[in-house]
């Protein structure tokens, strides 16, 4: 019978269905001619709704282990639950109902339009045609495509992180609780990578699906993790626990040795300038009368007054002598506000815009762009000490 794959009503609000736990017991798969397993009796529960990395050396079973939860590899041995049901004998075209699949290099077949790619698993399942154009659609806003211009396009004519964003629509084009991702950013550039990885975040922010990851990169997983499973050969666990925990307390020589050193800068990419404490500093809009800005200049600890623009976003920084040698003009006076960050950036972006500005002081903003704050070099000192004086004490998230 085909299913109608109602996402909206099916369960978890207005975002469609949310995560289900997986439990993996005992799993284990043994390929024909080799002596040692590749994957070697692994028990791991994953909570409903969290992202779990499995993060390990190149060939330490990391892909195997994530290929049997969708039984794209078949287990030798052990067992897979999902919502406590036991998937490990279920029909493959059911358990993808429940598994969505992502993949380095997206895995798009490139004689198909995006809109087609999308649309291959509710087609699978049997959708009626109207909704699965819808589901494309909304599929396609989700990841930041737009459909106009996107839907009708073959794989080839996208950059590689379009590409990845359309395969990570298709992963979830059937709603399902959980999602699997195989190094899907493994093959972008740097700079595409992190803007893909905070995507990431952002949507799984909105969609609490269950999210297991692959990846060799522990600064992707320190990024994307709500909980690490460090793997050593055959998938050993050698540690699970969070970001922090790990960084913090290695449990061995083997994670310790994974997490290598600057494990305080690593700390960095977890937090988000909206948990730190910001400042403010003496603002003064494009119409603040003179007199005003002299006296908010004389109350100034650092002497300095931001100048914001008519949407009250940072604009120039104002010094005494500025005003004097622009002979009052606003719109001349005082160096251009060049860089800034958003409450949603990390503390590394956060250091890298402090370390790059000659005063050492950056400007956080808002959702708009608006004037949220200020962040200095002491300010970020004391909040990185108080950081990492929580996590020695066994500091959770
Ligand atoms: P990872 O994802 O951590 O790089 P894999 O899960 O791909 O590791 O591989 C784990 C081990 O299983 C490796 O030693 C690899 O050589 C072996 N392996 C993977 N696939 C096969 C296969 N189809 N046949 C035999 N051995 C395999």
């Amino acid at each position: 019978m085909p299913e109608n794959g109602g996402s909206g009503d099916s369960g978890g609000g207005d975002r469609g269905t949310h995560g289900a736990s997986i439990e993996l017991e005992n799993l284990t798969k043994r390929y024909p001619d080799s002596p040692d397993p590749a994957v070697d009796n692994v028990n791991l529960r994953i909570r409903a709704g969290e992202t779990v990395v499995l993060v390990g050396p190149s060939g330490c079973g990391k892909s195997t282990t994530l290929k049997m939860i969708n039984r794209l590899i078949e287990p030798t041995g052990g067992r897979i639950r999902i919502d406590g049901e036991d998937v490990t004998g279920m029909d493959p075209v059911r358990l993808r109902r429940k598994v969505g699949y992502a993949i380095q290099s997206s895995g798009l077949f490139p004689h198909m339009t995006v809109a087609q790619n999308i649309a291959l698993v509710p087609r699978m399942l049997g959708w009626p045609k109207a909704r699965i154009r819808e589901r494309v659609e909304e599929m396609l806003h989700l990841v930041g495509l737009d459909p106009g211009e996107f839907r009708g396009r073959y794989p080839r004519r996208l950059s590689g992180g379009q590409q990845q964003r359309v395969g990570v629509a298709r992963a979830l084009a059937a709603d399902p609780p959980v999602l699997l991702m195989d190094e899907p950013f493994g093959a972008v550039d740097p700079i595409t990578r992190e803007h893909l990885q905070d995507e990431l975040v952002r949507l799984q922010t909105e969609l609490r699906k269950t999210i297991v990851f692959v990846t060799h990169d522990l600064d992707e997983a320190i990024r994307l993790g709500d909980r690490i499973a460090v793997l050593r050969e055959r998938s050993h666990i050698a540690q699970f626990d969070t970001p922090q925990a790990i960084l913090a307390n290695p449990a061995d020589d083997f994670v310790s040795g994974f997490v290598g050193s600057g494990a305080a800068l690593k700390r960095l990419s977890l937090t988000r300038v909206r948990d730190v404490r910001i400042t403010g500093c003496p603002t003064a809009g494009v119409d603040t009368p003179l007199p005003q800005i002299f006296g908010r200049l004389r109350g100034s600890r650092t002497k300095e007054v931001l100048l914001l623009d008519r949407q009250r976003r940072p604009w120039r920084w104002l010094r005494r002598g500025d005003l004097v040698r622009a002979r009052g003009s606003l719109a001349r006076a005082g160096t251009p506000v060049r860089s800034t960050v958003t409450r949603d950036a990390t503390l590394r972006d956060l250091l890298e815009a402090v370390l790059t500005d000659r005063a050492g002081r950056v400007a956080v903003t808002g959702r708009d762009g608006e004037y949220a704050g200020v962040v200095d070099v002491d300010g970020l000192m004391d909040s990185v000490h108080e950081l990492l004086e929580g996590d020695a004490r066994g500091g959770r998230r």
